[in-house]
């Protein structure tokens, strides 16, 4: 069950469920803005973005964190820079208020080291899948990052992945500041509790 959300403002251009443990992409203009909706609370949301005219231009995990003062919390006011200090995009609206920049994305070599699981879906194949499309490959995925998903840092430096605290249609507005190519793994992983181990569908949503 989803619950009510504010509707975007504007035109809305695009507007598509994405299932559950599977991959999307999409060229985002500058000026519009891209709506992320956890239909169903408790998914991760992996996210990779890459200057539409200039892929190498791509999301610089470590000076986002430098530059914002949200730290390694993304959040409303966040920018997403690229590794030429170009803004990508601007969270102007956020309902859940925490998202992940250090988590990093799935992969089956990962599940394979960590919970002896093999043969199951992953973020890194689901971006694999998509950047495929675009002429990029394994040496194209920097460090993502995540919406919806909890990872929070204690003192002593220690991390736990999740779990995840986003509620039925939480959702993030996503400014872009160029012509940005988004790609999104909608979370396959049911190994740990990132997901509420239950992956399940989002909404995006692009608008003008
Ligand atoms: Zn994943």
């Amino acid at each position: 069950m989803s619950h009510d959300y504010e509707e975007v403002s504007g035109r809305i251009v695009h507007d598509e469920t994405v299932p559950a443990r599977a991959g999307w992409s999409r060229v985002i203009g500058k000026g519009q803005v891209l709506r992320i909706v956890d239909l169903e609370g408790r998914q991760a949301v992996d996210f990779l973005c890459y200057n539409a005219d200039d892929y190498e231009d791509r999301y610089a995990a470590a000076d986002t964190m430098k530059i914002n003062p949200s730290g390694i919390f993304i959040g409303k006011d966040t920018v997403l820079y690229s590794v030429n200090c170009n803004p990508m995009f601007t969270v102007i609206e956020d309902t859940c208020g925490k998202h992940d920049t250090i988590g990093g994305c799935c992969s089956d070599a990962l599940n394979r080291f960590r919970y002896g699981a093999t043969g199951q879906p992953s973020c890194r194949q689901n971006f694999l899948d998509q950047l495929e499309k675009y002429g990029m490959g394994s040496r194209d995925i920097p460090t993502n990052l995540n919406f919806f998903m909890y990872v929070p840092v204690g003192s002593d430096g220690s991390m736990d992945m999740g779990p995840s605290i986003s509620e039925p249609g939480d959702y993030i507005d996503l400014r872009a500041e160029m012509d940005v190519l988004a790609v999104i793994s909608n979370c396959p992983q049911i190994n740990n509790p990132v997901n509420d181990y239950n992956p399940t569908p989002i909404r995006i949503i692009v608008a003008e």
